[in-house]
């Protein structure tokens, strides 16, 4: 193919986190991009929690806390545990997290569109409401894509497609997706007022918090719920893993509800208005989802290379998409400049992302999926702990014990195991 049969430098298929950062760095080092969203507006279809782990951000865009649409910066995160009839929380505050600014919470509907401008700003063609059907394929290489009866072509394509990445799937890098790799996740905005948010959460100026649960919130299936602060509204859903949804018949739409009529939960919700509902698939294989990334014309990033770390404390995607998609653009403009996009020269990318946090926090967290698949964690462990607190607290006038006597009767009388609590302890140690 010669040089003229290109249409752009680089075809970007996906306007999430990932597709639009990679489009606006290609574009801001001078290459032709044409970024392609099958949603009407970038954001219309893409799904969060919500805490976005921004430091990444902050070096893209050296004004993203000032001009980027962002909702509270996270300064308390709590980790709780929810029972049918009792919650138990550890609540950490920290100002150290306000400032430099470490999270973030961020609505996709709103974020995505900016994201979206700055592209669009820096020279990047957008073109919204448009779905690739397919990639071309000439010769060994992928040297553009196909939407409809439209074919358009580019000397590299980077397939920001998301969690099924139907690219990936086109060019024979991923398969279908096992059951255990993948969760699925229902969430709702529930919109209370800037006031009512900040009364109920304890809240200050623009500081933030951020629940992150396990227990009742998915009756006992494999996964967690999470509330997290915007400015006038919450966020607040669950993510349960497929395979155990299924094992344990049950749906996803009703843990959702069952989560946010909890009796612990529903105060904070009180009186609120129903501002969106929507559900989306979560990737959560971690490492296990890293396929071969790179192909003759071809990178993958972000949701669509399995970039997603879920460690319990903290769910992670978005940073992720945007470092992959910093790793690619840098690779992607040496291929371009050497005249070199093949998989070797693409090969930059691997390098790249395995240097950076990326591919460091990648590799830390790789068995955490290991961690969560321990049962214990989502009934039991949450019940104990709550018992063992009932043991201190309730003050019946029978004689009362230290704390390490109610603690091992707590533990009989939950039916754990002294093996497993110890193999748990000792993942959690090596894994997380
Ligand atoms: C319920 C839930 C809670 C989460 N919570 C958090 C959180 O708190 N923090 C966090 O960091 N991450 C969280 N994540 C994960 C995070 O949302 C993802 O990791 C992140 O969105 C990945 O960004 P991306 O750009 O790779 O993919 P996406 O944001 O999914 O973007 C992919 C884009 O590609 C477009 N697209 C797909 N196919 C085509 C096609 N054929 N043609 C054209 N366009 C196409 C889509 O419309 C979409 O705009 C959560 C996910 C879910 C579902």
């Amino acid at each position: 193919m010669t040089e003229e049969n290109y249409d752009f430098d680089v075809i970007v298929v996906g306007g999430g986190v990932a597709g639009s950062v990679c489009a606006y760095l290609l574009a801001k080092k001078g290459r032709e991009v044409l970024l392609v969203e099958r949603g009407m507006e970038p954001g219309s279809k893409n799904l969060s929690g919500g805490v976005f782990y921004c430091r990444v951000m902050q070096e893209v865009f050296p004004n993203f806390i000032e001009e980027a649409p962002i909702e509270r910066r996270i300064t308390r995160n709590c980790l709780s545990f929810l029972n049918p009839t009792n919650f138990v929380n550890v609540d950490y505050w920290d100002s150290r997290l306000a400032e430099p600014v470490n999270a973030v919470t961020v609505l996709r509907a709103k974020f995505d569109p900016w994201l979206a401008e700055q592209a669009e700003e820096a020279g990047v063609t957008i073109m919204p409401g448009v779905k690739v059907d397919g990639i071309i394929r000439e010769g060994g290489r992928f040297v553009g894509i196909r939407a409809g009866e439209d074919e358009l072509r580019a000397r590299v394509v980077v397939a920001a497609d998301g969690v099924n990445s139907f690219i990936s799937q086109d060019a024979g890098i991923r398969g279908k997706e096992p059951l255990e790799n993948l969760a699925v996740g229902v969430k709702s905005v529930i919109h209370l007022g800037e006031d009512e948010v900040k009364k109920r959460f304890n809240l200050v100026g623009d500081e933030g918090a951020a629940y992150a649960v396990v227990g009742d919130c998915t009756e006992g299936v494999a996964g967690g719920g999470f509330m997290y602060t915007n400015k006038e509204s919450v966020s607040i859903g669950i993510v349960a893993r497929l395979d155990d949804l299924t094992k344990k018949g049950k749906s996803s739409s009703d843990l959702h509800d069952h989560f946010l009529s909890h009796p612990a939960i529903a105060s904070f919700l009180e009186g609120g208005e129903l501002l969106e509902y929507g559900c989306h698939l979560v990737a959560e294989g971690g490492e296990k989802m890293q396929h071969d990334l790179v192909r003759n014309g071809l990178v993958v990033i972000g949701d669509a290379a399995g970039f997603t770390l879920n460690t319990g404390f903290t769910v992670r995607g978005m940073d992720l998409a945007a470092g992959s998609a910093v790793a690619a653009a840098t690779a992607v403009d040496h291929a371009l400049e050497t005249g070199d996009c093949s998989r070797v020269g693409l090969e930059r990318y691997i390098a790249e992302y395995k240097k950076s946090f990326v591919g460091k926090d990648m590799a830390t967290y790789a068995k955490a999926p290991d961690f969560l698949e321990n049962d214990e964690m989502y009934g039991d462990l949450g019940l104990m702990l709550a018992d063992v607190l009932y043991g201190v607290y309730n003050l019946d006038l029978t004689p009362r014990k230290h704390i390490l006597p109610t603690a091992l009767s707590a533990f009989k009388a939950s039916g754990l195991k002294i093996r497993r609590m110890a193999k748990i302890g000792f993942q959690a140690v090596r894994f997380l």
